[in-house]
């Protein structure tokens, strides 16, 4: 017997039903600062699949080389230390929470010296081999996912059935991550700010793999005149459409 799930939100939208079993996986791609991390977690819980974070995958290598005094710009190295470590979710968290040798770093991946060198680390190509690996793995093992990064949609998963990309203008996002710091009661210049921004865009949209990208068959959304909710259900409108025509 197929067991079905109705999925929460029915009352917007009418009892939409989806088989528990159909595998569907929805890449959500973009920028820092779109809100892509709590739209993503959002529209997984109302579709009931599971979250994938690749962008704390990334901010733990940067933990790892880090706390391992590894030489950054040693690209082997960096590989092989972050290999070691063996990077996995513990999935009964919600949102699931990231691990190295076998420890709970999600806490650590959030900090200042960790944000400073991601960006630049993810850039090494055998780093993204081993992170994408891992990522597709999951993709296996995690049928029904919500997965969202820079290159989901256009590299791990490019035969996603959704596929979305969110934007917004890099004074929106800036302002956008103030007020976050401003409510962790951290020092806040909105300027240094927005320069960080442009240089992260310009960093992960230049490097040769895995580069920030729109692919040509994601739905564009541009968050910058729009609330938290609205573009939660902009994306679950689509999801739900395209689900009804699979
Ligand atoms: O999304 P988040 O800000 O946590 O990602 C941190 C960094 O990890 C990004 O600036 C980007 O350089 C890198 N990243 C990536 N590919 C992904 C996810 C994140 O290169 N799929």
């Amino acid at each position: 017997m197929t067991r079905t799930t109705l999925l929460p939100g029915s009352f917007r939208h009418g009892p939409v039903v989806i088989q528990s079993s159909t595998p569907i996986i929805v890449t959500i791609d973009g920028p820092a600062g779109t809100g892509k991390s709590s739209v993503a977690r959002a529209l997984a819980r109302r579709l009931g699949l599971d979250f994938l974070d690749t962008g704390a995958m990334y901010r733990a290598a940067a933990a790892v080389v880090l706390d391992r005094g590894v030489n950054r710009f040693d690209e082997a190295a960096v590989a092989r230390e972050v290999a070691s470590a063996d990077l996995h979710f513990d999935w009964s968290a919600d949102p699931p929470r990231i691990l190295a040798w076998r420890q709970p770093i999600d806490a650590r991946i959030r900090e200042a010296d960790v944000e400073a060198i991601v960006s630049p680390l993810a850039a090494l190509a055998a780093l993204r081999r081993h992170l994408v690996q891992k990522q597709r793995v999951i993709g296996q093992q995690h049928q029904r996912l919500v997965t969202e990064g820079r290159d989901q949609g256009s590299v791990v998963f490019p035969d996603a059935p959704v596929k979305f990309y969110l934007d917004a203008s890099p004074q929106v996002r800036a302002s956008r991550r103030a007020e976050q710091l401003r409510g962790t009661g951290r020092p806040v210049d909105e300027r240094t700010l927005l320069s960080e921004i442009i240089e992260r865009d310009r960093s992960d949209s230049a490097r040769p793999d895995g580069p920030l990208t729109c692919p040509a068959d994601a739905e564009r959304v541009d968050t910058s005149g729009l609330a938290f909710e609205q573009v939660v259900d902009r994306l679950e409108d689509v999801v739900r459409a395209r689900v009804a025509a699979l």
